[in-house]
């Protein structure tokens, strides 16, 4: 450089010194810039050695024009344009040029031509400096190529981008910023007072640029800009310095990125985090999470609330406090198994209110996995079960207590789903029957332990099931294994009412005990009664034998005087007149005697009322309830609603009505081939008369015998008296009525049966 400027200076000196006529060449020569002479034609007249050392021409192949061999091929058509513009102008100028160096290297310089005129201003020569600028040129296009690569680089990315100087003046903006925005490049420029941004968001943009620019850190801020369609849309800015070798800031590179979708959905997703977050806080449930090494990590306002606690009096293992103690080394055990297994699980523990009670709670836990299958995380819910568990104590305890009371009262509980034969048996049940608890219960395993003989009872009693009867009802013997015999009392009522799915709720009892009791009272009683009807029969016989037998006495003794007076020689007719008048005196008293007894037979005079013939028979059906069970006698009752009421004594009819129950059970002793069914029956009679009929299915008789029953004590039984029919009969007929025995159509067994007249009130006129 300071041979350039000594050039310069010489340039200047030598148009001073024209005059003085001092040599140019021997100045030029001492230059170490390269320099060369031109006539006021151009023509070369003198090269410096500079010149001549690096370009290998000396003045003779320089000479004229021939200095245009050291000149680029590429570059002479342009410099000698200049160079005869130059030249024609007459003004110091400069041309851009390859010089060729002898080693045919080609390097840029500048040709500086400055003229040198005479006294009168006339050019006289053109003096020329090389001034080599090969590296500065290099230089200079790098860098014109470097600014072209980031022009194009900025261009082709695909999002906008904007070019600041290091000081955040806008320099550049690719296409996609200008279409963005909608905006010139003067607009964008201005873009801290124009709105681009949103006013919000300007000032945290503004704070964060001027932060980069001052510590040269990478820009990194959310802001809303406004599109070209005046919309706002959430961005993210980023910007990078473009630092040279040195590591200075060259520029700052600014990428904006929409991210409004992103940030919608982070809003939307942070939305129902929050919505998710409060919904788990405010669940009227304990909710809680854990690390998979046990420890509490997160627990909800619910929980905190609940135990009275703050979240660090319960994270970590302080949530173990809140546990009753007697149940916390059992929880802890059940917590490691479910942690070792990795598996959902749950166990039971108390749990202390915030008031110090506790209470039952059951901890529910599952894992959460990663995609490897390792638990990240448990997640947890308390369930008060406090109230479920008291159920189950009380369930317990009267569960327990039923199974007592139904081992002491020798009953048991079961149920039967009529379609699908399902039978639930209580446990006492199984004692009773003497099976193995929880043996499954069928009909055929019932019917196996029934008696032969009640066979018929009881499969009647599942048939009346599968009819779907209301309530059903049977008494049964039950043979043991060891051959032993129990009374069995069976009652089941039908549980709902849909066809062909009926389900009964029963119970049995094993009333054998009562059984037995009954009959030995049964038996005590009907020996007593024996006795009572003997003694009353010797009563009666006396007393018969005491009135009767003093008349017949004078009867006999009169009527043996009477023979004796006509016998003697004379007979003495007066006197055995006398005797046989008394005679007839004796038998008028042994006739009144007579009627004497009957009279007190019939002490009571018959009271007759309006009786309701159904409704009497009820009543004698409730007061012989028992004892037709015990005969295990199945009753059928049909008493129609239209029939009249009846004009009789009330209780007489009654005795009557017992007289033939009790003779149709007495028929029936003897059936065990099938269920022993009696049918009692009123109805309306033409001619103002109601019936009562009472059917069995015993052993019937033979109908030539049929009147022979309503003699007086004729009896086929041997505990019989055989005056019940002839009582029954002497009391209908004082009534207006009449008893008789019949055949029932095709049936085994017999009818006795009834009819007396319509009470006068009650008779259809
Ligand atoms: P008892 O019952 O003491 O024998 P009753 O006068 O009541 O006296 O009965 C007389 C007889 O009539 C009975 O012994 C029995 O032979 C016969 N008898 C009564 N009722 C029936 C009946 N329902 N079926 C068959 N025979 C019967």
């Amino acid at each position: 450089m300071a041979d350039v400027r000594i050039a310069a200076a010489c340039l200047k000196l030598s148009k001073q010194m024209m005059g003085l006529a001092i040599d140019l060449g021997v100045m030029l020569n001492g230059l170490s810039a390269i320099a060369w002479t031109a006539l006021a034609d151009g023509r070369v007249d003198f090269v410096n050695r500079k010149w001549s050392e690096y370009t290998g021409l000396d003045i003779t192949a320089s000479s004229g024009t021939q200095w245009r061999n050291a000149i680029s091929r590429d570059d002479l058509p342009e410099a000698l344009e200049q160079f005869a513009s130059i030249l024609v102008s007459g003004q110091a100028d400069e041309i851009s040029a390859r010089l060729r160096r002898h080693d045919g290297q080609y390097r840029w310089h500048t040709l500086q031509l400055s003229p040198m005129r005479d006294a009168n201003g006339e050019i006289v020569r053109w003096c020329v400096l090389c001034i080599d600028i090969h590296d500065l040129r290099r230089a200079q296009d790098a860098l014109k190529r470097r600014e072209l690569d980031l022009q194009l680089i900025v261009e082709s990315i695909p999002v906008p981008v904007t070019v600041t100087s290091p000081t955040g003046e806008v320099e550049s903006l690719n296409q996609l910023t200008l279409d963005y925005f909608g905006k010139s490049f003067e607009e964008l420029k201005a873009w801290r007072g124009n709105e681009v941004v949103h006013p919000e968001d300007l000032e945290a943009a503004v704070t964060g640029l001027e932060a980069s620019l001052a510590n040269g850190a990478t820009y990194n801020v959310e802001s809303r800009h406004r599109r070209a369609d005046g919309i706002y849309r959430w961005t993210n800015v980023r910007g990078f310095p473009l630092r040279d070798r040195d590591g200075e800031i060259l520029r700052w590179i600014l990428l904006s990125i929409d991210i409004e979708d992103r940030k919608r959905a982070e809003i939307t997703l942070a939305e129902s985090e929050r919505h998710l977050n409060e919904t788990i806080s405010t669940l009227p449930a304990l909710i809680w999470t854990a690390r998979p090494d046990g420890t509490g990590e997160f627990f909800n306002r619910y929980y905190l609330d609940y135990v009275g606690r703050t979240l660090e009096q319960v994270r970590d293992f302080a949530w173990t406090s809140t546990v009753h103690p007697d149940d916390l080394p059992g929880l802890i055990a059940a917590w490691t198994d479910i942690m070792a297994s990795r598996m959902p699980g749950a166990a039971e523990a108390r749990m202390q209110r915030y008031d110090g009670q506790y209470r039952w709670f059951l901890f529910r836990t599952s894992p959460l996995r990663d995609q490897h299958g390792n638990v990240v995380k448990w997640y947890g819910v308390n369930v008060d079960i406090d109230d479920r568990k008291r159920a189950e104590e009380e369930l317990r305890r009267s569960e327990a207590f039923l199974a007592e009371g139904q081992a002491l009262a020798r009953m048991g509980n079961f149920s039967w789903h009529v379609d699908t034969n399902e039978i639930a048996w209580s446990e006492q049940l199984y004692h009773i029957f003497g099976i193995e608890p929880g043996t499954t219960m069928t009909l055929e395993r019932i019917i196996a332990h029934c008696h032969p003989e009640d066979l018929c009872l009881i499969t009647q009693f599942f048939e009346q099931g599968q009819r779907g009867d209301s309530d059903i009802e049977c008494q049964h013997r039950l043979v043991m294994p060891d051959q032993s015999i129990k009374h069995l009392h069976l009652i089941a009522h039908r549980a709902n009412d849909r066809p062909g799915r009926y389900e009964y709720i029963g119970t049995m009892l094993d009333i054998s005990q009562r059984r037995s009791s009954e009959e030995a009272l049964d038996k005590a009683r009907s020996e007593l009664l024996h006795v009572s009807r003997v003694m009353s029969l010797g009563a009666l016989t006396a007393s018969i034998a005491h009135e009767v037998n003093q008349p017949l006495a004078g009867i006999v003794t009169n009527a043996s005087t009477c023979l004796r007076l006509l016998a003697a020689e004379p007979p003495n007719i007066e006197a055995a007149q006398e005797t046989a008048r008394r005679t007839i005196r004796d038998g008028h008293r042994a006739a009144d005697v007579i009627a004497r007894l009957r009279a007190l037979f019939s002490k009571r005079g018959a009271a007759i009322e309006a009786v309701d013939l159904g409704h009497t028979a009820r009543e004698v059906i409730a007061l012989m309830q028992s004892d037709l069970d015990r005969a295990r006698v199945t009753l059928r009752t049909e008493f129609a609603d239209d029939v009249p009421l009846a004009g009789c004594d009330r209780v007489q009819v009654q005795q009557v009505i017992m007289n033939l129950l009790r003779n149709a059970a007495d028929a029936m002793s003897n059936v065990n081939d099938r269920p022993r069914l009696m049918w009692v029956k009123t109805e309306a009679e033409p001619h103002g008369m109601v019936r009562l009929s009472v059917r069995d299915c015993g052993t019937g008789f033979d109908p030539e015998n049929a009147e022979r029953f309503f003699d007086a004590f004729y009896t086929t039984k041997d505990d019989g008296m055989g005056v019940g029919l002839a009582i029954s009969r002497s009391i209908i007929e004082s009534q207006g009525g009449r008893l008789w025995a019949e055949l029932p159509a095709n049936a085994p067994g017999a009818i006795f049966a009834f009819s007396i007249p319509v009470h006068s009130t009650s008779r259809v006129p």
